[in-house]
């Protein structure tokens, strides 16, 4: 997927100016098009392209108006849109980047200048994309980290508010990695920490789901329209797969092998209050597991507010 070819999506009233635009593009894009606004709008929610040619005198929705709902919608926001347009005065050129437009060509275009604009734009969008989606990755495991958790909750917190559906969480925690680090090193302990990770993450794969690092050696479940009995058993599942991973630690007063403290906690949400008071919970429910002997999960469902 990863070397998927990008989506154009080429929007002109005059069929033949999106004919002529997508002969230029066709045999290094996937070429969409559209010769109204309204069709446009749905044709960026549907495909999500990766770019946009777009007219600005056009009957109905003209493309000034496209460009401001494509920026006004997160979903499609960061999607980059070049107006090609007869239109050429300096106020139309300025008007366009205004409403949030990258770049302008006027008509009549040139072929080898909307090429190598389009190949410019495509790359910096990927570039943007990739960073992005690293800035939410944790380095040395490679699953999700704390930015992309606090985000997550903060979305599912709402989300679950609304529909009154239950959110659990799991917070996590690997038993006497101080002296798993001490007596393995610093390298192994990383090691260690990385297959915990790829452990936590296969058993963690419903849709909505988040497998996240939380910090150091603290891992985080979060689980939308999950009930605490769900969540539990989720729990268990992973404390049992860490186990099972049998990864050797003969200095834990626990087990021969590295082993997790869970703590679970459920709520349903209400927007009032703040997302914390759930990770708080866990986070004291992991701390009893811990004093309870280690190797094991403790949960609670927290009262409606
Ligand atoms: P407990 O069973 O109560 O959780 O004891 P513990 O030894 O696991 O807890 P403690 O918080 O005392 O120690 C955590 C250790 O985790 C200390 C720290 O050096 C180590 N650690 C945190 N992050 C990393 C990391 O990224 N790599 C490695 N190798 N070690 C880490
Ligand atoms: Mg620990
Ligand atoms: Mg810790």
């Amino acid at each position: 997927m990863a070397d998927a070819r990008p989506k154009i999506l080429v929007v002109d009233d005059i069929p033949s100016n999106v004919h002529v635009l997508s002969r230029i593009l066709k045999d290094d894009y996937d070429i969409y098009f559209a010769t109204d606004g309204e069709k446009a709008l749905d044709l960026v929610q549907t495909r999500l392209p990766d770019l946009v040619l777009l007219d600005i005198m056009m009957p109905g929705m003209d493309g000034y108006e496209v460009c401001a709902r494509i920026k006004a919608d997160p979903a499609t926001h960061d999607i980059p849109v070049i107006f090609i347009s007869a239109k050429s005065e300096v106020e139309d050129e300025t008007r366009g980047l205004e409403v949030g437009a990258i770049d302008f060509i006027t008509k009549p275009i040139s072929p080898p200048i909307v090429k190598a604009r389009v190949r410019n734009h495509l790359l910096l969008k990927r570039q943007t994309d990739l960073l992005r989606s690293l800035s939410f990755l944790d380095g040395l495991t490679g699953i999700a980290n704390r930015r992309r958790f606090d985000e997550s909750i903060a979305r599912e917190w709402r989300r679950c508010a609304r529909s009154r559906q239950p959110l659990s969480l799991i917070l996590l925690d690997v038993d006497h990695f101080k002296s798993y680090n001490d007596h393995y090193g610093h390298q192994a302990g990383d090691e260690c920490l990385r297959t915990v990770a790829a452990v936590l993450a296969d058993r963690v794969k419903r849709t909505g789901d988040l497998v996240a690092r939380y910090g150091g050696e603290e891992f985080v479940c979060l689980l939308p329209e999950t009930e605490e009995e769900g969540a539990m058993q989720v729990a268990e599942r992973l404390r049992s797969a860490v186990a099972e991973s049998a990864i050797p630690h003969a200095h834990s007063s626990v087990a021969s092998h590295v082993t997790i403290s869970l703590g679970v906690a459920t709520v349903i949400p209400n927007v009032e209050v703040a997302p914390a008071t759930l990770t708080q919970t866990a986070d004291q429910l992991l701390y009893q597991a811990k004093r309870g002997g280690r190797n094991r999960a403790r949960g609670a469902l927290l009262p409606v507010e």
